[in-house]
C-alpha cells in the first residue's frame, strides 16, 4: 500500500545520506523529497537533485504562503533554512508511492506531531569519536573544512539525541551493511502492518488456531481422520 510517510532523521554526519540513497536503490516504490535550502552546494552537489537551492527571500516567502510540511533554521541563527515543500506528500501519493523524508530533529519533531501516523527512524553514530571523524572526512572530501562548522554540528549533535524517544525506531550507523539492512527491514515490515499483509498472515500461523482451520480441522475428525492443532 503506498502512503507511508518515513522520516529519517539523525545529527548531521551519521549517516543519512549515505543509507537512504543505498535503500532507495534496495527497495522500490520509494519516493525521495527533496528539501529547499538556503545553504551553498557542496562538492558535486547539483540544484533540484540532492536539494532546491534557494535565496533566503524565496525560502521566506514560501514560509509566508504555508508552503512548507515543515521548516527549521538549522545550525541556529546563523544557520541556513531547511524545508519540506507540504507538496511532496500529494506528489509521493499520486504517483503510488511511499515518502522518505531526510531531514533534521527539529524537522522530525513538527512532521511527527502534524502526522502522528508517519514512521520516524532515528540513525544513531556508534560514538562521537567516529561522529567527528565522518564528518571531518566528508568536509576533507568536499573541501569545505571549517572548524566552526565542524564543532557547531558537534555540539548541536549531543542535543539532538536527547530526543530519541520520540521515534518509533533506532538503528545504529556502525557497519553500513547491517545498518541498510536493518532500514530495509523497518520499511518492509511497515509496509506489511499497514496494508495489513502482516496480520493475515500471522492469522494463518498454526499456533493462532484460527476458526476457520479449527472447523476445518474438526469436520475431519469427526470421521476420526484429523489431528489436533
Ligand atoms: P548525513 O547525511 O547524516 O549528514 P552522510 O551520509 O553524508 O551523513 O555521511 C557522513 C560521512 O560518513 C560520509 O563521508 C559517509 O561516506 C560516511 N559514512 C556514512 N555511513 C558510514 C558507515 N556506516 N561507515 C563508515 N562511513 C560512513
Ligand atoms: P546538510 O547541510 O549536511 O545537507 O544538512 C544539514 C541538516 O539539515 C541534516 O541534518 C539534514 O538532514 C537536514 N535537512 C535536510 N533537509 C531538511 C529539511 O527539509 N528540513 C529539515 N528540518 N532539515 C533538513
Amino acid at each position: 500500500m503506498a502512503g507511508i510517510l518515513f522520516i529519517i532523521s539523525a545529527p548531521s554526519g551519521s549517516g543519512k545520506s549515505t543509507l537512504v540513497s543505498q535503500l532507495r536503490s534496495l527497495v522500490e516504490g520509494l519516493e525521495f523529497s527533496i528539501s529547499y535550502t538556503t545553504r551553498q552546494p557542496r562538492g558535486s552537489e547539483e540544484d533540484g537533485r540532492e536539494y532546491h537551492f534557494t535565496t533566503r527571500a524565496e525560502f521566506e516567502r514560501m514560509i509566508a504562503a504555508g508552503e512548507f510540511l515543515e521548516w527549521a533554521l538549522v545550525f541556529g541563527p546563523g544557520g541556513n533554512y531547511y524545508g519540506t515543500a507540504a507538496a511532496a506528500l500529494d506528489h509521493a501519493r499520486h504517483a503510488g508511492k511511499d515518502l522518505l523524508l531526510d531531514i533534521d530533529v527539529q524537522g522530525a519533531v513538527q512532521v511527527m506531531q502534524k502526522l502522528p501516523q508517519a514512521v520516524s527512524i532515528f540513525i544513531v553514530p556508534p560514538s562521537p569519536e567516529v561522529l567527528e571523524r565522518r564528518l571531518r572526512n566528508r568536509s576533507e572530501a568536499e573541501h569545505v573544512t571549517s572548524e566552526a562548522d565542524l564543532a557547531q554540528r558537534l555540539s548541536e549533535a549531543r542535543k539532538e539525541l536527547d530526543k530519541i524517544r520520540d521515534f518509533k525506531y533506532a538503528l545504529v550507523n556502525d557497519e553500513l551493511d547491517v545498518a541498510v539492512g536493518e532500514l530495509r527491514a523497518i520499511v518492509l515490515a511497515e509496509r506489511g502492518v499497514q496494508d495489513g499483509v502482516s496480520a493475515l498472515a500471522a492469522s494463518c500461523r498454526t499456533d493462532a488456531g484460527s476458526a476457520r482451520l479449527l472447523n476445518a480441522l474438526a469436520s475431519f475428525e469427526k470421521q476420526g481422520v484429523g489431528h489436533r492443532v
